[in-house]
């Protein structure tokens, strides 16, 4: 048995929540239960934050920047040496096909990499004031910092989240999400076995509506970092603001890829159809519309039918193009929207496959790409968190860009053209937090800030920029005459 089954993190101690009581850790891929995590409470939740705030006020607080740095270093080539275990674990607790979820540890151990480096190199500045006058500023940390994550890519975000937040001196409590916790806990133990000193890391798994709630409410959090849907991201920052706590929104999206005829095709398609259906389509920056222009539509409709034709589907383990979705509740409200799509007689223009051994429990669903969808359509507006590919074609570049901007979401964009002046005209012109110009997602990047606009959510995560949301400034203002 895992030394977390079924437990908290609390002051560096795995521990039974207050209650008692367990969740079942389920298998999409097969629809198994195999593990239990806890059902954490406000009681496991107020003991963690007092961890928190202890270490705040003892040892973390004391540990200089060039220390920090060297824990989360530690922690990262600690991940790395368990790649092949953490790529298996998430694999099977998010339903993540193998290849997908050994990109996931690297890149956890990369924002861990990447922090602690940053650790020391992050400082205030002298500001020139009135004579006799000298004043600086101090980046502190907030405190205790409160993170909520979801189950679709855990060991990214607490990569980028955690990461940041330690980084800067905080003190974390995490409550990750309650589909897939397994990866979350691990990095728990191994945070404890880098060195790190007892109450900077703390972790309650549980539902949204008991650990996670006690949380958003608590008022010993200083910083509340969610990711996450829109809905529930609106009620934390509520909570947040009945605590006046600042607060990190990373929401849903709908993100486009404009494709114009002057592109090349053959280099785009690989990202069209990746960035649709990776991790079978349940990622925030999923690019799940797109605008295409109407002189290449059908050569591009074709192209893309047929290589959607040729997509796999099945269990995490086979490593196919897709997995499971996570859930059955998940299955079900994709199927919902697709129905829609049947009534309304879209067209659904090709289908990948599910393999013919892919347990029936499993939560399987064929990858699709509907052409010619209305833009004001529910599948062209709405998250789908599937498979689930909308095109529609556009004739000029004033329709792609409001095509583009036509939803409530602003997370990412893709803009495939060659001309040099529209790719800046563009880019300038699409209301989100990032922009990809012949890539999209240029490989995860560590290094660059990501966060959306609208409904997709504010503040900064990933890169330098994340650490200033990580930290308040203190100015100090000296008078020491002349
Ligand atoms: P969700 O909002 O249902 O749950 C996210 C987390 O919030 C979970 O840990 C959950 O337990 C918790 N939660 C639920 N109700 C709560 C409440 N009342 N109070 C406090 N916490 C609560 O989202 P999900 O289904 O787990 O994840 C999918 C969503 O996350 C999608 O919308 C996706 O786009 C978004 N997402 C965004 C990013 C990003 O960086 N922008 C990244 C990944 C996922």
């Amino acid at each position: 048995m895992k030394i977390f089954e079924g437990k908290v993190l609390i002051d560096g101690n795995w521990q039974d929540p207050e209650s008692g009581e367990t969740l079942p850790v389920m298998d999409p891929s097969d629809g198994s239960e195999y593990g239990r995590i806890a059902r954490g409470s406000d009681a496991d939740i107020n003991s963690a934050v007092q961890a928190a705030q202890y270490s705040m006020d003892n040892e973390w607080g004391d540990t200089v920047p060039v220390e920090r740095g060297r824990l989360l270093q530690k922690l990262s080539k600690l991940i790395l040496d368990r790649e092949v275990e953490l790529t298996e674990m998430e694999a099977r607790d998010v339903g993540k096909p193998l290849s997908q979820a050994r990109i996931d540890v690297r890149a956890c151990a990369r924002y861990f990499e990447f922090y602690g480096g940053a650790a020391d190199k992050i400082h205030g500045e002298t500001i020139p004031y009135l004579e006799g006058y000298t004043v600086l500023t101090l980046r502190e940390p907030h405190g205790v910092t409160g993170h909520i994550i979801p189950w679709n890519y855990p060991l990214q975000i607490i990569g980028r989240t955690i990461g940041g937040a330690l980084t800067m001196g905080n003190a974390c409590v995490l409550k990750p999400g309650e589909e897939a916790s397994q990866s979350a806990l691990m990095i728990g133990e191994l945070a404890r076995q880098a060195g790190f000193p007892p109450g900077v890391f703390n972790i309650i798994p549980g539902l949204g509506e008991e650990a996670g709630n006690a949380l958003i409410h608590h008022p010993g959090v200083n910083h509340l970092s969610f990711t996450g849907s829109t809905e529930i991201g609106t009620l934390v920052q509520q909570a947040a603001a009945k605590n006046a706590v600042p607060v990190t929104l990373e929401l849903g999206g709908k993100s486009p890829q404009l494709v114009f005829a002057d592109s090349d095709l053959e280099e785009a398609l690989p990202f069209l159809i990746n960035a649709s259906i990776q991790n079978c389509g349940q990622t925030c920056s999923a690019a799940s519309r797109l605008i295409v222009e109407n002189s290449i539509y059908e050569q591009l409709m074709s192209k893309l039918g047929e290589r959607f034709e040729a997509l796999l589907v099945g269990p995490a383990i086979q490593d196919l193009n897709c997995g499971p979705l996570i859930s059955p509740g998940q299955k079900m409200r994709l199927e919902k929207y697709l129905n829609q799509v049947k009534a309304d007689g879209l067209n659904i223009s090709a289908e990948g496959k599910i393999v013919a051994d892919a347990p029936t429990e499993g939560n399987y669903v064929k990858p699709m790409l509907i052409r010619d969808v209305p833009p004001e359509h529910v599948v062209a507006q709405e998250e789908l968190f599937g498979p689930v590919l909308v095109a529609m074609p556009f004739t000029t570049e004033e329709e792609a860009i409001n095509l583009a901007n036509g939803t409530p979401y602003g997370l990412v964009s893709g803009i495939w053209t060659n001309d040099g002046a529209r790719q800046f005209r563009i880019a300038k012109k699409i209301r989100s937090g990032q922009v990809f110009i012949n890539n999209y997602g240029a490989g995860g990047g560590v290094e660059l800030p990501f966060g959306g606009v609208k409904l997709s959510g504010h503040g900064r995560e990933k890169g330098f920029e994340a650490l200033l949301g990580f930290s308040v400034t203190k100015t100090i203002a000296i008078k020491h005459g002349l």
